[in-house]
């Protein structure tokens, strides 16, 4: 039994690695969930925001895993029951868009040509795929969880080649057998164990239970709106996904247009920066107390705001202005569009409908102070349209083409319809001239295509109406009928850290529009709602109730996932016409699928009382702040929805990984760190530890010359301190089973410290703050090292092992074991690695892993107050000491008569107790004590001429010189906060604190 060495110049991955293989070859975490298994203990629930299982993972997924991991192991050594199952998010467009990367295609069409089924099967196989990669990087940062198998992951993705044939899949719990869509439909389920998916049956139909939920409130509607609409991925965005990274610095081609008045003389000036809307323009919008002007322009008569005219026309020379104007005069004016030959236009009576409106919003600091409207294209003009009874033609089709009816532009793309538009303008001679215009434009935040604003039919939660009053005056009743207030009381139960993110929370809520939940794709929930042409429709809320309703359609799906296409052969009767009711194409937002996971991992349909049990969670933790309205968001609303509780009791928020030059990680930028290559290169704990030391509300600049400096000064100390251990304490042979008879007071004093440490790390995890924790930490093992090693070194080079000796090994040991311990939650394979070499071969009986061991406890009774201020005092004077040694250029090897020590009069007698050692500490031969100032620094008054300038105007020189020749009796005063006279030209001049500024200069040097 010998302590085992732990070289200094150690490769850290390749320690890591080492542990890695003693975790695998003993099975340490199944081991551990034995330990909490077959103890009665309080419990502890974490629920995982799920990582998207679409690429490997990315360096920036470190911070928040690390605090997963972290927490979780703090609370099992804390003697608690841990749940903390990992989740992947695995629906929805991000997984589609790059399934139609791999498979090259370009839009829907590719798709559905494809075919429905085959498109599916390979969004859940890649899916499959990349959790298991996702998963050995995770194993590879420490973490510990139910993990599965990854080559199991694998060779159920190549199972599912033929969904409908049996195979046996090997789960944390054992070998189980069904048929390859089956067992990926119960994945994470308890049967197979392992992470959560949200592609699982169980997610699904818990989310129609709870948007059935809605429907029998009445929340659940279907709503025609303008809304941004990608061409390119052919959905919906949802104001969700637009609000932060949502748009992109672009320039246009904007252009100045002449709608051509019908009673009078003129024309209207417009101007827009999306020409394909002009197609559908019914409308022209003024501000009824604007100030209008009709000029002549060349052989043109216009009108445009008067504001606007410089911008407008250039050329002004040649303006004449023939007269003023208010909007408010030009209601009603009757005017012909600039296509209204189309058919489609022709037909919906857009040509008789046209005609200037009034409307609040415009302004005119761009364009010409008159607005185009139009009702199928535009947000604003939608509602425009409804309240002046419009008519809204919509031109586009779901991939942005000009649909039939638009004559010589149907079948033209909407990218590509600018230049067309603008000739056909030109030879109208309605097209007055174009410019170049840079402005914020909405684009897709998946693909980067330009956003268009469609007139859309979608599904909608019902947020309920904004109030205008503050959450506690809305009323009981009000709260019912209001999801929205329902909501916010949820987010008020919930303990944020860092604290703002109740109030970002709260705005969001009381700002959003209704939930969009539908997206017009494939791969992604099924939304459970069956409808009817006549217009009937009804939300299912479980899978039985589908069944028990089908009448047809059943027999083609049963033994599938609720995904498309098969769930789509299901018909259900219409309750009002007695018609077949299909299901709506659409797909769920793929928010709806995280933030169930609540309720769908927690068994909250098959065992209410484990529900209970492990709901809400204590803790959870995400990245700000788009979260707030994405996971953060959906999370509470879902679990209000079902509830009307908070599905979590802590929130910790943290920023995000930015590169070490401040700028995000791009790869094009070259600034970029992948998880593997920093695993590989600098660490897992050192990764781990960035991110833990780093503050949460701040963001975290990354890279190897902070992962460098981190493994200088904080692991080369601890190591070197472990080192010079294990070198005395084998060579002696000592073990923890020789204790000292009595202790140094070096000896006491860092036991004191250590119980300090272990008191305030606990305190800062209780609190989810593992920064000082790290701060604590770091501390503690650089005084160890820096003061109690090198204050003992002497002990330990005895030759005889006395009992001075014995102290001074059992004071370091304990010290070591204890920092291995807070470590161990932190930075878990270097604490394992010090654990299996300084622990495990001396104490017999000691628990296997660092991992299965208890958290140190707070031992009160070895801390002596007084001794350690003393040893507080006597460090910060020798670091003072050292500073004012190299400030005056002597080094510390030249011995000093004295140093001058001035401390407050009641720290003297503390002082002469660590004198021997201060003067030992800076090679002086003697310290002397005072509580006189003057000693060292002496205090020079300069005015301030700002004040005693305007106070004694032309006598202020002379005042500023009196005031230079005060000595330091008057300096006292003044700093004592007292005035003092002086004289001027024989006068009296009372001078005050405010009016002068204390100068201190140092004595010695
Ligand atoms: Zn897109
Ligand atoms: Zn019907």
């Amino acid at each position: 039994m010998s302590y085992k060495p732990l070289d200094s110049k150690v490769e850290i991955p390749a320690l890591e690695r080492e542990v890695q293989r003693f975790w695998e070859d003993t099975d340490a975490y199944r081991r551990r969930v034995e330990i909490q298994e077959g103890e009665d203990r309080p419990h502890w629930s974490f629920i995982d925001g799920p990582i998207t299982a679409n690429n490997p993972m990315g360096v920036h997924h470190a911070w928040g895993r690390t605090y997963k991991d972290l927490f979780a192991r703090y609370r099992f050594m804390r003697g608690y029951e841990v749940r903390n199952q990992n989740g992947f998010d695995c629906q929805g467009l991000w997984v589609e868009v790059e399934v139609e990367k791999e498979l090259g295609f370009e839009s829907k069409l590719d798709i559905e040509a494809y075919g429905l089924a085959d498109f599916v099967k390979k969004c859940k196989q890649r899916v499959l795929n990349y959790s298991a990669i996702q998963t050995e990087q995770s194993i590879r940062l420490g973490m510990w969880t139910d993990w599965n198998d990854p080559e199991e992951l694998r060779k159920l993705a190549e199972a599912l080649e033929n969904p409908m044939e049996e195979t046996t899949y090997v789960g944390s719990k054992g070998p189980v057998t069904g048929t390859a869509e089956w067992l990926v439909g119960n994945l994470g389920m308890p049967e197979l164990g392992g992470s959560y998916y949200t592609l699982s049956d169980e997610n699904n139909y818990m989310i129609w239970a709870a948007l059935k939920s809605c429907h029998e409130r009445g929340w659940i509607y279907n709503g025609a709106d303008a809304m941004p609409w990608c061409p390119r991925c052919s959905t919906g965005i949802s104001q969700h996904e637009i609000v932060t990274e949502g748009y992109r610095e672009l320039t246009h081609t904007s252009v100045y247009v002449l709608f051509r008045l019908r009673d009078r003389e003129g024309s209207l000036l417009i101007w827009t920066t999306t020409p394909w809307t002009l197609t559908s323009n019914v409308a022209a919008a003024v501000h009824p107390d604007l100030t209008y002007v009709k000029v002549r322009y060349r052989d043109e008569v216009l009108y445009l705001s008067k504001g606007s005219l410089k911008s407008a026309i250039q050329d002004q020379k040649n303006v004449e202005v023939l007269g003023e104007l208010s909007g408010a005069e030009m209601e009603g004016w009757r005017y012909r569009g600039s296509f209204d030959e189309l058919p489609l236009i022709r037909e919906m009576g857009v040509p008789e409908a046209h005609r200037v409106i009034l409307w609040d919003e415009v302004g005119e600091e761009e364009g010409t102070g008159i607005v185009h409207i139009a009702p199928g294209a535009g947000k604003d003009d939608l509602m425009l349209g409804k309240q002046y009874g419009l008519p809204a033609p919509a031109p586009l089709d779901d991939f942005g083409v000009i649909i039939d009816g638009f004559g010589w532009l149907s079948g033209v793309h909407v990218y590509d319809s600018a230049e067309p538009i603008f000739d056909d303008l030109r030879r109208k001679d309605l097209l007055y001239r174009t410019q170049r215009y840079t402005h914020r434009y909405p684009v897709c935040w998946r693909c980067g295509s330009e956003l268009v604003f469609r007139y859309v039919s979608e599904w909608f939660i019902d947020m309920g109406e904004k109030l205008d009053k503050p959450l506690e005056e809305v009323t009981e009743e009000e709260k019912e009928r209001n999801l929205r207030y329902q909501i916010m009381e949820s987010a008020n139960e919930v303990e944020w850290i860092p604290e703002f993110g109740l109030k970002r929370e709260l705005d969001w809520l009381r700002n959003m529009d209704d939930w969009m939940i539908s997206k017009k794709r494939y791969y992604g929930l099924a939304l459970p709602i069956w409808r009817c042409e006549c217009g009937w429709f009804d939300v299912i809320g479980s899978k039985e109730e589908l069944e028990e309703r089908a009448v047809e359609g059943w027999d083609r799906f049963e033994g599938h996932s609720p995904h498309r296409p098969y769930i789509d052969e299901v018909k259900i009767r219409c309750e009002r016409c007695g018609g077949l009711a299909t299901r709506i194409p659409d797909v769920g937002n793929p928010w709806l699928d995280a933030g169930i996971v609540g309720f769908s991992t927690l068994q909250y349909r098959q065992d209410r009382e484990y529900w209970e049990k492990w709901f809400p969670a204590h803790f959870i933790t995400e990245t700000f702040p788009g979260q707030f309205r994405n996971w953060l968001y959906a999370m509470l609303a879902e679990s209000t929805i079902l509830v009307r509780r908070t599905p979590y009791r802590v929130c910790l928020g943290h920023g995000q990984v930015l590169a070490d030059d401040g700028r995000e990680m791009h790869k094009s930028w070259g600034n970029a760190i992948w998880f593997d290559d920093a695993a590989e290169t600098m660490g897992a704990d050192v990764l781990r530890w960035i991110c833990c030391s780093t503050k949460p509300e701040s963001n975290l600049l990354f890279g190897y010359k902070r992962a460098g400096e981190v493994r200088r000064l904080f692991f080369m100390t601890l190591l070197n301190i472990y080192n010079f251990f294990y070198q005395y304490a084998s060579l002696d042979g000592w073990t923890p089973a020789e204790q000292p008879v009595e202790l140094a007071p070096l000896d006491r004093w860092v036991l004191g410290r250590l119980s300090r440490t272990v008191e305030g790390v606990t305190e800062a995890l209780d609190g989810y703050d593992a920064q000082t924790a790290c701060v604590e930490i770091d501390r503690f093992v650089d005084v160890l090292s820096k003061w109690y090693v090198r204050r003992s070194r002497r002990r330990f080079w005895k030759t005889e092992a006395d009992d001075e000796k014995r102290a001074a090994y059992s004071t370091l040991y304990r010290c070591l074991r204890t920092v291995v311990l807070l470590l161990a939650p932190v930075t878990p394979h270097l604490s394992e690695a010090l654990y299996q070499r300084m622990v495990r071969p001396v104490e017999p009986g000691v628990p296997e892993s660092v991992h299965h061991c208890g958290w140190p406890e707070v031992d009160g009774s070895v801390v002596d107050v007084e001794l350690l201020a003393e040893m507080d005092l006597a460090m910060t004077l020798s670091s003072m000491g050292r500073a004012a040694r190299s400030q005056c250029g002597v080094k510390l090897r030249q011995p000093l008569g004295e140093a001058v020590v001035v401390v407050p009069a009641e720290d003297l007698p503390r002082l002469g107790r660590v004198s021997d050692l201060v003067g030992e500490e800076l090679n002086v031969k003697a310290v002397r004590a005072s509580s006189d100032r003057g000693l060292l620094q002496s205090l020079t008054v300069e005015p301030v001429p700002a004040m005693l300038g305007r106070k004694h105007g032309g006598l202020f020189p002379r005042v500023a010189e009196a005031v230079r020749g005060l000595g330091s009796e008057a300096a006292e005063a003044l700093s004592a906060g007292e005035p003092v006279t002086v004289l001027v030209d024989g006068l009296p001049v009372e001078v005050l604190p405010e009016e002068v500024e204390l100068v201190s200069v140092s004595r010695w040097c």
